[in-house]
């Protein structure tokens, strides 16, 4: 199964193949020695410093290697890949665990298994996979994924930037804003159009040091990582840099939705670990001569978000057992995308509450928590746009978005 993992991966599913009618909604035994042992080598080499991480808005590379040197990047993916060979449920699991004893860390596990790099191992070419994986997989270097611009966000299909061929490469020209780990990333996974309409988008490699990509200045996303923007003019990229063509947007987006699962996990993770340490001070702090559990008011906030977060843990486990080599769902992963996105905040959101001032200072990770989770409900598919699609299987018809053409 896996190659060259220093913690164990379970071999199991959570789902079972079709036509069994077992329901099981504990994880199996392997999976929770497995969550077991993310979770000590995760208090053993990032409980200390984790608030320093948090505050800081650059990659956490040395986090990643680290990671890479586990075997807890490229979980899901093949062993001839240079994965790990295991299941979407293990990345899940993985990325719980490290998010509940640091946050930020949790980053690198999203984007060694959850990110682009997931859509780059489903659709890259032998070569391409040779050139990229083993550093991305080492945690040496990270992808970034460029779909968004500044005309062309929950309506992506409008973008603006073209693929042209030109001799034995492509000129590339256009913008991109918004994406995570831009100032940090050595490759991009670009989203292009090669013509007009929806059909001829697809989507290319860029490397950072490609002839004709610049960048913009620094900016801050709430949750403190920075980004640029990019500009491609007359950016020339090689042929083999081609990842999908014309027609490639349905499966890029089918890639995506790991990514989106990804951001579940994490969003979910990062709440219950914002609502953990409002429980403790809860458990601790006296007023009025009595701990803070003991008033009814605050018991009820910690009773209704663990309902939540609960219950988002079912709809997202639903989505990630997969049998082997399907991607998940459009509707179970923003039934779980939804679910997860609302339970992290709201979990995160009242425990700043209740931990009152030092809940809202930055030497605490809650507050952290708050502004990383309010970001994930925005991106990877706004909370809006997937009660849409929702909406849509509801009533199966689709919905237009667009503005009538005039006339
Ligand atoms: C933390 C973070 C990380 C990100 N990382 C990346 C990345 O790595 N790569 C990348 O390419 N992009 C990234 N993005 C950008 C993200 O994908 C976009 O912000 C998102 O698609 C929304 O686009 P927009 O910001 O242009 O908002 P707009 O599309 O202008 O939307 C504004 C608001 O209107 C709502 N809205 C729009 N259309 C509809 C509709 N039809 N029905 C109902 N409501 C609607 C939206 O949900 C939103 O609330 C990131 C964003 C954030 C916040």
């Amino acid at each position: 199964m896996r190659c060259n993992a220093t913690l164990a991966l379970p071999s199991g599913r959570a789902r079972p193949d079709d036509g069994e009618q077992e329901m099981d909604f504990a994880l199996s035994e392997e999976q929770r020695m497995f969550a077991q042992s993310v979770r000590r080598f995760a208090e053993q080499n990032l409980a200390e410093g984790r608030v320093e991480r948090a505050h800081n808005p650059t990659f956490p590379f040395d986090v990643a290697t680290l990671m890479g040197e586990q075997g807890l990047l490229g979980i899901s993916m093949p062993v001839e890949d240079g994965g790990q060979g295991g299941t979407l449920m293990d990345s899940i699991i993985a990325i719980e665990q490290v998010a509940a004893v640091c946050p930020r860390s949790a980053d690198t596990v999203q984007a060694g298994n959850f990110g682009p790099i997931r859509t780059f191992v489903e659709y890259a070419t032998r070569e391409q996979k040779e050139r990229f994986l083993p550093d991305l997989l080492a945690g040496r270097k990270v992808i970034s994924l460029c779909m968004s611009e500044p005309e062309a966000g929950s309506a992506v299909t409008e973008l603006k930037t073209t693929a042209v061929e030109d001799g034995d490469g492509y000129l590339i020209n256009g913008t991109k804003i918004f994406s995570t780990h831009s100032p940090d990333a050595s490759v991009y996974l670009v989203y292009v159009r090669f013509g007009p309409g929806t059909g001829n988008i697809g989507s290319v490699l860029v490397e950072r040091d490609a002839p004709g990509l610049s960048f913009g200045k620094p900016s801050k996303f709430m949750g403190g990582e920075e980004w640029v923007q990019l500009y491609f003019e007359n950016c020339r990229i090689p042929k083999a840099n081609l990842l999908l063509g014309p027609g490639g947007f349905k499966k890029q987006i089918s890639g995506f939705n790991v990514e989106r699962l990804g951001n579940s996990a994490r969003a979910l993770a990062v709440g219950r670990h914002a609502f953990e340490l409002a429980r403790d001070h809860a458990a601790t702090r006296i007023q009025f001569g009595r701990a803070l559990c003991e008033f009814q008011g605050l018991q009820w906030k910690f009773a209704e978000c663990y309902l939540k977060l609960e219950s988002a843990q079912l709809m997202l486990y639903r989505a990630a057992s997969l049998p082997e080599g399907q991607l998940p769902s459009a509707v179970d992963t923003a039934l779980a995308k939804l679910a997860c996105n609302q339970a992290g905040f709201d979990a995160a959101n009242e425990a700043v509450q209740v931990m009152g001032g030092s809940g809202y200072s930055s030497e605490n990770l809650a507050e952290y928590c708050l502004r990383r989770t309010r970001g994930w409900m925005i991106a990877g598919g706004s909370t809006e746009i997937l009660k849409n699609r929702l909406a849509e299987h509801v009533f199966d018809r689709r919905f237009e978005q667009r503005a009538p053409k005039a006339g």
